[in-house]
């Protein structure tokens, strides 16, 4: 490949100059999607396009030379701190990774929140956290005066995942305006599906939410799902949204959440996506699943070209970077 014809498509410094007025994220903290609107939300996927061009001609760049990300998760993870540490090392900045398992910090000696966020931000231009509690990375931002991300705080939402979600929807199906959307699993405990059906609630879009009883979509979610008028409809069987979903979202049930693991043990396999169940679902459709799955979809379907959860994961990257270098002002 001549590397001259590279040249127009990434000049990053121009578009530094460009967007850093656009943006409106330069400096921010991504706590929850409320923050999005549709026109920040183009911009990022403009952002994450290039991204992923950039990603496929030369591999990474040097826009995030100096900078340094703290990745603080006080929770598992494999796709979002693999991708965020991706994500900073593709733009040519580097990483703490605080990843497997705050045990090896000085969490375990009982530090706070608060003094962990005050300390990494010493050595460091953002902060990612993952959090067990609902509200931590409010908290953490508080005290915090780097950029926090929220990486997932409990039950609440995981914002990061709901913008790469909502990117793979609009790559796979060319729109998110008029398509109909089952999300399936436990809508309870899910912060993707939080955060997810916050953000299409910005879209005209109908939504369908499949649960076992228990863990149907928190009150205050769906709450603003009938105060935004669109289409929804609550049941527990996939077999009723299948024909119509353009996107089905599958979910594993959060088995952490639950303080009662017997209660668990009654709702884990409630649903498997097969090929039969597939042979009902539309040619052009798309199934996604945030990861990891723990049995609701079966592998025989991963062959089918509907199957999108594992470019889903890739977009996560692309989107990753698009945000790191909008919040570190460099896009
Ligand atoms: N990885 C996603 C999350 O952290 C989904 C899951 O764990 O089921 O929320």
């Amino acid at each position: 490949m001549d590397i001259t014809t590279l040249t127009p498509l990434f000049n990053f410094d121009e578009m530094a100059g460009a967007a850093q007025n656009s943006n409106g994220l330069t400096g921010r903290d991504i706590l929850s999607v409320a923050q999005f609107d549709r026109e920040m939300l183009s911009y990022i996927f403009a952002r994450g396009r290039e991204m992923r061009e950039m990603v496929q001609r030369v591999g990474g760049v040097d826009m995030l030379k100096g900078y340094v990300l703290a990745c603080l998760f006080y929770e598992p993870s494999t796709r979002t701190s693999s991708s965020f540490i991706a994500a900073m090392e593709r733009l040519g900045g580097s990483v703490i990774p605080i990843t497997s398992g705050v045990k090896f910090s000085s969490v375990s000696k009982g530090e706070t929140l608060a003094d962990t966020v005050r300390t990494l931000e010493q050595y460091a231009d953002a902060i990612v956290l993952r959090h067990p509690e609902i509200g931590a990375a409010q908290k953490a931002a508080d005290y915090a005066s780097v950029p926090v991300l929220n990486a997932g705080d409990g039950a609440g939402e995981h914002p990061t995942q709901a913008l790469l979600d909502l990117f793979t929807i609009r790559e796979e199906l060319g729109r998110v305006d008029g398509l109909n959307v089952a999300m399936v699993g436990d809508l309870r405990y899910g912060r993707t599906v939080h955060s997810l059906t916050k953000l299409l609630l910005r879209y005209d879009v109908s939504l369908r939410f499949v649960s076992p009883e228990i863990l149907r979509l928190p009150l205050n979610i769906m709450n603003k799902v009938i105060d935004a008028s669109v289409d929804v409809r609550e049941t527990h069987e996939v077999a009723d949204v299948i024909e119509n979903a353009d996107v089905l979202y599958v979910t594993r049930v959060q088995k952490e959440r639950f303080s009662d693991l017997a209660q668990y043990e009654g709702v884990k396999d409630h649903y498997v996506i097969t090929p039969d169940l597939m042979e009902k679902a539309k040619n052009k459709m798309v199934v996604m699943h945030p990861l990891p799955r723990v049995g609701e979809i079966h592998y025989s379907v991963d062959n089918d070209p509907r199957a999108a959860y594992f470019r889903q994961v890739k977009n996560g990257m692309f989107i990753r970077m698009a945000l790191l270098a909008a919040v570190l002002g460099k896009a």
